[in-house]
């Protein structure tokens, strides 16, 4: 029998991607900000009814941007999950914010919204979020939290896993102030490298368009709201080209066809595996009722290091390449010298525990029964 190799991540066509690309150059721009990008943006507003939609060149572009449009200053205090990518946190260490960090919950790698509510304090200027997984945050909870508290708390949602996701009906990265998407190959729609800015509070607005195009009104200038453009204040180029806009909006078109595709793999993962917490105490995800699940990733948490090493070995005997996940960020060789941490039990036990396991657009459901059963008979084989 010829021996398998399921990757762990392969990116993908959808079909007019290299069509829109040639069309891009075909009409004569692919600097940034022309027609795919306007084809993008209101595609947005219409499917997800984001108010405002700046394509970025990544999702840590968008966060980057976060945190001037919030006017982050040296001392400024940001709480930050521990347990998520280092953008969430470097996008604010730049501005040379203090960076607070929180715990994951005990049933998910989401924040703990009670640890949440005790390291707030009358500092507090921010709060990123990152729903994990594309598994929303209970979001009327930590705005009662929020609300709690004396001063004014912006909330940033990274949002890079949660593209057409929801938290009761409403779509995740359009709740918080400002909300930051990736495209990221490894996540569910893709350009390479690719991200977006969603502006929900109208505050931010206008300022967004600037900081994106260098400091300057540039943005006003191309809708003839003002006849030169100047510099106006600090920006970067924060901006995708047409060659990416072109590739993700031929992703965003089959967007239905994605996700169907993307939650079918997920829904066969957790039927297959649903037994794992009962036989062999190892913890899968959960929806909770207020969420959705948008097939973004699938995990198991395993009992120990030792245990999630020798599971990678094993599905890498059978061709399989899982990978675990991210290492919790309050331990890390910077935030240590940096920025004081008590110990975080959960984000720590995710690190050394967590498992994904392959899901990406052109893998079979065949496949998905191949890994699951990988999966129960290291477990059989394992258990005592
Ligand atoms: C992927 C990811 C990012 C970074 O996205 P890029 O588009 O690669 O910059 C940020 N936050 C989280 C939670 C991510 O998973």
């Amino acid at each position: 029998m010829k021996q398998k190799s399921i990757p762990f991540n392969k990116p993908f066509l959808t079909g007019k991607e290299l069509q829109y690309i040639e069309a891009a150059v075909k009409l004569g721009k692919i600097s940034g900000d022309g027609e795919f990008t306007k084809r993008c943006h209101s595609f947005f507003q219409h499917k997800f009814r984001f108010e405002k939609n700046l394509l970025t060149s990544s999702c840590t572009d968008a966060l980057e941007m976060c945190a001037l449009l919030i006017d982050i200053k040296p001392g400024d205090e940001v709480i930050v999950p521990s347990y998520t990518f280092v953008s969430t946190a470097t996008a604010f260490a730049l501005r040379g914010a203090k960076l607070v960090f929180c715990d994951s919950d005990p049933q998910s790698p989401n924040m703990s919204l009670d640890h949440l509510s005790k390291i707030i304090t009358p500092n507090t200027k921010a709060i990123v979020i990152v729903h994990y997984g594309g598994v929303a945050i209970d979001m009327d909870r930590l705005i009662e939290i929020i609300n709690s508290s004396a001063n004014k708390i912006t909330i940033i949602e990274d949002a890079a896993h949660s593209i057409d996701s929801y938290f009761r009906n409403k779509p995740l990265g359009g709740i918080g102030d400002l909300g930051c998407f990736s495209f990221h190959e490894t996540k569910n729609v893709i350009s390479g490298e690719g991200g977006l800015l969603t502006v929900n509070n109208p505050l931010y607005s206008s300022r967004a368009e600037v900081i994106r195009e260098k400091g300057t009104n540039r943005s006003s200038f191309f809708r003839g709201e003002v006849d030169k453009y100047n510099w106006v204040d600090i920006g970067s180029s924060f901006l995708p080209s047409e060659v990416t806009a072109a590739f993700l909006f031929a992703q965003l078109e089959n967007i239905e066809e994605i996700q169907k595709k993307r939650t079918s793999l997920w829904q066969r993962y957790k039927n297959r595996l649903h037994d794992l917490p009962a036989r062999y105490g190892i913890q899968v995800p959960t929806i909770p009722e207020y969420a959705t699940a948008n097939g973004h990733l699938f995990y198991i948490v395993c009992s120990s290091l030792e245990e999630r090493t020798a599971l990678i070995h094993h599905l890498r005997e059978n061709g399989i390449h899982a990978t675990f996940h991210y290492q919790a960020l309050h331990i890390s060789p910077f935030a240590k010298k940096n920025y004081a941490s008590e110990p975080l039990p959960q984000a720590e036990r995710y690190s050394d525990c967590l498992v994904r396991l392959p899901l990406f657009y052109d893998l079979d459901l065949s496949e998905v029964d191949y890994i699951s059963d990988s999966v129960q008979n290291f477990f059989k084989i394992n258990s005592k």
